[in-house]
C-alpha cells in the first residue's frame, strides 16, 4: 500500500496547492455560482414545467441502463441503415486505435468538439502522439489544450482562467498582439486561428449528448458553432460516446437533451445538433447519392470502458443516469474550494465515481471519495436526483476493503474496532 500513500499525498497537495490556496481560482469560481444560480432560477421560472420533464429523465435513464445491450444493437442496426459505421470499443486503448485507424497516415489535421469521453480516453494525446495535428475547437477547452492541464470543470473547462492570462495564451500561438482587457477581441483571435484549421482539416470529431436507438441520431448541444463547423466540412466525421448516452426514441434523445441544458445553465442552448449519418442528397433522379456539402463518411464509436459491468450493478448503476450537465457541482462545498482539482480525469463528487469504476480505476479515486463531505447538496441539485453520497459511501466500503485508505484513517476506524 506504499503507493497508495504517494497517490493520497500527491492528490492532497494538488487539492490545497493548486485549488484551496489559489485566491484566482476562488474568485473565478464564486463568480460561476452565482450566475449559475441566477442563469437556473430564470430559466426555472420561464419553464415550469422542469420537475415533469426531469422525472420523465429519470425513469428514461433508469429503462434504458437496464436495456443497455440490447439498445446498443438497436442503435448501430440504424446507424448502419443510415449509411453510417457503428463499432463498440471495449475500452479506452480500443477507441482510441479504432479511431486512429479510422484517421489514416500520420499529419492529418483534426478537429474536434468538446468530449468528455475523449478526456477519459485521452484521444487527443493519442492522436498526436501518432503524429497528428489535433485541434480541440471549444474555446475552455482551446485554452486547455494551449496551457496544458485539465478541464476544471464539465462545461465550463477553463473557468477558472481569467483573462488576461487567456489572452497571453492565445497571443502566444496566434501571435497576434491581443487587449487582455477585451474578452471580444481574444474570442476573435481564437476565431480566425481555428477558421483555417476547420477549413483544412481532414476529419471532425464530436462526442454526444444522447443517442437514439431507433433512429442512430446523436444528439450534441453547443453554443460557439465550433460543433457545427467541426461535423460539417469534413471528409469524416468520427463521433466517440460513452454506452450510457443510449436511450431508445428519438422523443426520449430531446427529453434528455433539454434537461441537460436547462440544468447546464442554458435558457436555450444556440445549437442543438440531430445528426443520424453522412451527408447525401437524392436531387438527381431521386438516387440517394452519400457525401454531398458535409461529410461522405460518418463513424460512431459507442464506448464500453467498464460501463456494461456497472450497469448490471444495483447501486452504481446510478452514476450511469449521469447526463454530465455539471449541475450538481455548482452546489458542491469541495467544487467551491477545489474545482477540477477534485477528482482525476471526471470532476466532483459523481466524477469521483466515474473514476473509480469506468475512468481511472479505485486506487486513483480512493483520495477523492475520502474527501466528500457527504453532504447531499449535489443530490438536491442534480435534475434526476443521482444519490451520489449513497454511492461515494457503498464505494468507500469497497476502498476500505481493498486497503486503498489513508493511513491516518486507518487508523481512526481502529478506534471503533
Ligand atoms: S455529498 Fe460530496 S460530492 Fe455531494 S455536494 Fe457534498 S461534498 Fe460534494
Ligand atoms: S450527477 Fe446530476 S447534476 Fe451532476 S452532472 Fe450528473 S446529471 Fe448533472
Amino acid at each position: 500500500m506504499a503507493n497508495f500513500e504517494k497517490v493520497y499525498k500527491a492528490y492532497v497537495e494538488e487539492l490545497i496547492e493548486q485549488g484551496a490556496k489559489s485566491e484566482k481560482l476562488r474568485t473565478a469560481i464564486q463568480r460561476a455560482v452565482k450566475a449559475y444560480r441566477g442563469n437556473l432560477k430564470r430559466a426555472l421560472e420561464l419553464f415550469p414545467d422542469s420537475p415533469k420533464l426531469k422525472e420523465r429523465a429519470r425513469k428514461i435513464k433508469e429503462y434504458s441502463i437496464d436495456h443497455l445491450p440490447e439498445l446498443i444493437n438497436k442503435t448501430c442496426e440504424a446507424v448502419i441503415r443510415n449509411h453510417g459505421h457503428c463499432h463498440l470499443a471495449k475500452n479506452a486503448e480500443e477507441a482510441n486505435q479504432i479511431i486512429s485507424n479510422l484517421v489514416g497516415e500520420p499529419k492529418k489535421i483534426i478537429v474536434k468538439g468538446k468530449s468528455l469521453t475523449s478526456e477519459e480516453t485521452e484521444l487527443r494525446q493519442y492522436l498526436q502522439g501518432k503524429g497528428h495535428e489535433v485541434w480541440e475547437t471549444d474555446l475552455g477547452e482551446f485554452l486547455v489544450q494551449i496551457r496544458g492541464g485539465r478541464p476544471m470543470h464539465m462545461l465550463a473547462p477553463s473557468v477558472d482562467l481569467p483573462r488576461e492570462e487567456a489572452a497571453k495564451l492565445v497571443s502566444g500561438i496566434t501571435g497576434e498582439e491581443i487587449d487582455s482587457t477585451n474578452i471580444e477581441a481574444i474570442v476573435a483571435a481564437v476565431r480566425r486561428f481555428l477558421r483555417n484549421k476547420y477549413i483544412n482539416a481532414d476529419v471532425g470529431m464530436s462526442g454526444a449528448n444522447a443517442i437514439s436507438a431507433d433512429t442512430g441520431t446523436l444528439f450534441i448541444i453547443e453554443n460557439e458553432g465550433n460543433v457545427k463547423l467541426s461535423t460539417a466540412l469534413q471528409e469524416k466525421h468520427i463521433a466517440l460516446a460513452g454506452v450510457e448516452k443510449i436511450v431508445p426514441t428519438l422523443e426520449d434523445a430531446f427529453l434528455i437533451t433539454k434537461v441537460t441544458w436547462r440544468y447546464a445553465n442554458y435558457i436555450v442552448p444556440s445549437y442543438v445538433h440531430m445528426i443520424s449519418g453522412p451527408s447525401k442528397t437524392g436531387d438527381i433522379e431521386k438516387v440517394t447519392t452519400y457525401g454531398a456539402h458535409g461529410p461522405r463518411e460518418f463513424h460512431l464509436i459507442l464506448l464500453d470502458n467498464g460501463r456494461l459491468e456497472v450497469a448490471k450493478d444495483p447501486v452504481f448503476k446510478e452514476l450511469l443516469y449521469c447526463m454530465k450537465c455539471g449541475a450538481c457541482m455548482y452546489e458542491c462545498p469541495l467544487f467551491w474550494v477545489a474545482a477540477g482539482h477534485y477528482g482525476k480525469k471526471y470532476v466532483g463528487g459523481i466524477g469521483v465515481l466515474w473514476d473509480a469504476f469506468i475512468a481511472t480505476g479505485l486506487e486513483q479515486a480512493a483520495p477523492a471519495a475520502f474527501t466528500c463531505l457527504l453532504c447531499g447538496r449535489c443530490k438536491v441539485r442534480c435534475p434526476l436526483s443521482i444519490d451520489t453520497p449513497r454511492m461515494t459511501r457503498e464505494l468507500r466500503n469497497i476502498l476500505i476493503s481493498k486497503g486503498y485508505i489513508p493511513a491516518h484513517l486507518k487508523e481512526f476506524l481502529k478506534m471503533f474496532e
